[in-house]
Formats: C-alpha cells, sequence, structure tokens
C-alpha cells in the first residue's frame, strides 16, 4: 500500500491537536555569500502547507544555495530561515524533511545495492539514534515508498542496472520513506529523456494533491513547472517574481533567462491557464 503522508494532520484532527498556521518553509531578507559578492540578496517568500512551489532561475542563480539554507547546511549571511517556525540549525524534527540530491551528486560511489536496501537507507537516523520502527514496520514503510514512487517492479533490481529516470525515482522513495511533510528536489530530472520528466512531475503533483505534500522544487523545465506547480519564486541571486504559476508572464521570465521566453496558452481551461512554455534560444 502506498504511503499516506498526511498522517501527522489527521491524527491533530482525532485528538484535537490544533493544526498550526505556522508555514513549513520561510526566508525572511535572507542574504548568503560564499566570499565577498552575494549569491542571495534579501530573498522573502513563504512556503505554506500543501503548496507545490517551484524556483526558477538561470545557472548560478542562487537556487542550490536556497535548499541548502533550508536544510541547515549553510547559515545565512543576515536575515532567518525557518524551518516550520525554527532556525533550521535548532530544528529536530527533521524525519518531517525529505530530500531527493541532483541525481549525479547522489550517486557517485556506486555500491551493488538494490533498490530496496537504497530506499530502507532512508530509515537510517545516524549513529546512536534509536531506529525509527520495528523491522517489519519498516519493511512495510519502506514497500510504501517504493510503490508511491512507482517502482514497485523495480524494488530487488541492483541499482546500477536502473536507468536514469528510475534511480531519480529510487531517491525519491528514499525521501518519502519518512514521510515527511516538506520535500526538497534539487533538478530532480536532469539527464532524464522528456517522457520520464513529464511523468515525474505528474508524480510529484500527485503526491502533492492526494496526500498534501509540501513540495519545493528548483527544476531547468519552464514548461512542466508551469503545468504542474502551484506557486514559483523566480530568483536570479535577488526575487524577480514571487506568486501563482499563472501570474507569471512572459516578460518576468525573458528577464529572468535573459532570452525571450513565450508563455503560450494552448488550454483556456486549464487551472493554470499557461499550458506549454516556447524559448527561443
Ligand atoms: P544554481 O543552483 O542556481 O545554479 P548555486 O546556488 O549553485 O546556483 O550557486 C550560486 C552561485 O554561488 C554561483 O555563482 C556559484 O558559482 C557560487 N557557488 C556555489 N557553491 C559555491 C561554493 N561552495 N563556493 C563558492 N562559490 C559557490
Amino acid at each position: 500500500m502506498p504511503l499516506t503522508m498526511q498522517s501527522r494532520d489527521a491524527n491533530a484532527a482525532v485528538t484535537g491537536t490544533p493544526v498550526t498556521d505556522t508555514p513549513p518553509l520561510e526566508y525572511k531578507h535572507v542574504w548568503y555569500a560564499y566570499g565577498a559578492e552575494p549569491v542571495v540578496e534579501d530573498i522573502t517568500f513563504a512556503v505554506k502547507r500543501g503548496e507545490f512551489m517551484a524556483i526558477l532561475g538561470p545557472n548560478g542563480s542562487g537556487k542550490t544555495t536556497l535548499l541548502k539554507l533550508a536544510l541547515g547546511l549553510l547559515r545565512p549571511t543576515r536575515g532567518d530561515v525557518l524551518l516550520f517556525g525554527q532556525p533550521p540549525s535548532h530544528f529536530r524534527d527533521w524525519l518531517k524533511v525529505g530530500y531527493v540530491p541532483q541525481r549525479t551528486e547522489a550517486l557517485q560511489n556506486r555500491f551493488p545495492a538494490t533498490v530496496r536496501e537504497v530506499v530502507a537507507f532512508g530509515l537510517y537516523r545516524g549513529p546512536g539514534l534509536p531506529s525509527i520502527s520495528g523491522r517489519s514496520a519498516a519493511r512495510a514503510q519502506v514497500s510504501g515508498a517504493i510503490e508511491s514512487a512507482g517502482i514497485a517492479a523495480l524494488a530487488d533490481r541492483r541499482v546500477s542496472e536502473l536507468s536514469v529516470g528510475q534511480q531519480q525515482r529510487m531517491l525519491l522513495a528514499r525521501a518519502l520513506v519518512r514521510k515527511p511533510e516538506l520535500l526538497f528536489l534539487d533538478e530532480p530530472v536532469a539527464g532524464v529523456d522528456a517522457a520520464g520528466q513529464e511523468q515525474f512531475h505528474s508524480l510529484m503533483r500527485r503526491l502533492n494533491r492526494e496526500m498534501g505534500l509540501t513540495v519545493v522544487i528548483v527544476s531547468h523545465d519552464i514548461g512542466a513547472v508551469m503545468r504542474e506547480a502551484s506557486t514559483c519564486a523566480c530568483i536570479n541571486c535577488a526575487m524577480v517574481f514571487h506568486g501563482p504559476v499563472h501570474q507569471l508572464t512572459s516578460r518576468e521570465l525573458s528577464d529572468l533567462y535573459g532570452f525571450p521566453v513565450d508563455v503560450l496558452v494552448h488550454d483556456a481551461g486549464h487551472e493554470h491557464s499557461h499550458d506549454a512554455l516556447q524559448e527561443h534560444r
């Protein structure tokens, strides 16, 4: 059975525990510099519970740096990053947070593990910490995550036998196995063919809609983002646009990327109204 992501909220409804309005993620006037020049300049936005937020921007515009700030891998030079209301350095409930890294980063060191073994590693909480659950519960959780990621048939395959798109789904399952409330994805479909990209994005949309997972995705694929995401933040070190995807115009995209980008409307009934994009390079 696929995973159910909203267990904490569902429990809250049953027990009467109030569900807070604290956004899962908030940047407040955040600056960051690796050296003298800032690469993140005065960024402010929040990601609400249940939102599907895309972070768009050209190479080197600070997208990955923003994710690293959220994950506590970097500390802002100025301003505040808040994860469920707390600075990442004080945040302890990391099971609420999933992260799908860029594939190349994640699979640099290949080892002869199966999909199931890699996904199970997502339950590991570090040395000295109690295991997440009993053995059979953990097995069920791993199977559920693999099913949710749409790769049940590949569970016992070795990683080295998988296509790029299949490896990416395995990394997604590894993040889902923790039953996160907030999922970060960094260029998850880089190197995946067009059909695989399409499928991956619609899977993310389904997880977002049906399971209430809050999604923050860094993507190069403007078209897919326009179809699947609900909101977007366009950054080029500073914020260029933040708001609902359907308010994003060709002009803002062209300013962002430095070349003309047309927003084509194919289907007026589509909820985002902008159904496809055409880029002129
Ligand atoms: P993006 O994800 O949008 O491509 P990044 O956040 O990775 O952008 O990088 C933003 C800028 O910071 C780039 O100019 C990049 O070269 C620089 N940068 C990234 N990581 C480091 C680092 N570890 N040390 C120095 N500069 C870095």
